[in-house]
């Protein structure tokens, strides 16, 4: 089913995010993966390109291809642009079109240090007009509920987001945050803004202190106290901090749901476990 459809028919849409391998003879591993998460029942489930680096690219759209074809889940394939041109968007959506992936969630994807950006697309909304014209598509794009980093403001951001969404952008897949009055916040200035499209809150359980780190350096999420008492109350206890952070994820999807959401992006992590224990503890929640 289209993501389009999905969020048309269900009163919460609960997807999942997977990242390819980054060495290809790790390759096999995620077919494990997806096989524990398949039983899980997910609407979706999304691939990323390149997250963190250059490794997995190539493997996004058979990993994609394989969710809709192996597992009969509907599959969301990420692509970005910012380092490519043209010809090689185009070459990524064949490969796309071959493995029968209709939903994209395009992106600007982040500028590596030391590689001058290819100068093709220059914001995520490029890509979407671009991927609009060649046909055959459906597209999604990313949101930042406290604004994006390079964004100078949140009105500013907004504003940017409003051109990726009139440029052909169906659904929106946000950033992970920890506190949920900035999500609804957010919510609250996309619709002001014009924004009518499905917004989707994407939900970090975070399982390891490491983690933490280098994601709040990456995505600059404010951490509320209640979080941030549990991180150093159970950050040199890697067991407890692993119930503490899938509980803090379940809490926050108990009151997104409670405040009619309309969707839940998991960032499984490719951790099965993790994805099951939350999925399993709001079940009931998902059926409305
Ligand atoms: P854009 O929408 O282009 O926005 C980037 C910046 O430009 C923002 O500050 C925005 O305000 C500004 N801007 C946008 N349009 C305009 C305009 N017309 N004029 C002026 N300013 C403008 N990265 C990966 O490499 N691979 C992935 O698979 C991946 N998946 C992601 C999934 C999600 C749900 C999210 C939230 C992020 C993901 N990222 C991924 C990270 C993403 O690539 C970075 O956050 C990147 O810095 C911005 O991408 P974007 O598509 O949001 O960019």
């Amino acid at each position: 089913m289209s993501i389009a459809r999905l969020f048309a028919e269900k009163s919460v849409v609960f997807s999942f995010e997977i990242f390819p391998p980054k060495r290809d003879s790790s390759i096999d591993t995620i077919w494990s993966t997806l096989e524990q998460l398949e039983g899980l029942g997910p609407d979706f489930i999304s691939v990323t390109y390149g997250a963190g680096g250059d490794g997995g690219k190539s493997h996004t759209a058979r990993i994609a291809g394989a969710i809709r074809s192996r597992y009969g889940i509907t599959p969301l394939a990420h692509l970005t642009c910012v380092n490519s041109t043209r010809e090689q968007v185009l070459q990524s959506l064949a490969q796309l079109r071959e493995e029968g992936v209709e939903d994209i969630l395009a992106l600007r994807g982040d500028r590596l240090p030391g590689v001058e950006p290819r100068t093709d697309f220059t914001y995520a909304s490029d890509l979407i007009s671009f991927i609009r014209q060649q046909g055959g598509f459906s597209l999604s794009g990313a949101c930042y509920p406290e604004g994006h980093t390079e964004a100078p403001d949140t009105v500013t951001d907004i504003r940017n987001l409003r051109k990726k969404v009139d440029a052909g952008a169906e659904h929106l897949v946000s950033q992970l945050f920890f506190d949920n009055s900035a999500f609804y916040a957010f919510v609250e200035r996309a619709r002001i803004a014009g924004i009518t499209v499905p917004i989707e809150a994407g939900i970090m359980p975070v399982v390891n202190a490491r983690q933490i780190l280098r994601m709040v350096s990456l995505c600059g999420a404010s951490l509320p106290p209640k979080f941030t008492r549990m991180i150093s109350r159970y950050e040199d206890k890697p067991a407890a901090l692993r119930d503490a952070g899938i509980a803090y994820a379940i809490d926050q999807i108990v009151d997104l749901i409670a405040q009619g959401v309309q969707g839940i992006h998991l960032y499984t992590m490719n951790d099965p476990d993790v994805a099951r224990r939350i999925s399993q503890a709001v079940e009931n929640l998902r059926k409305g």
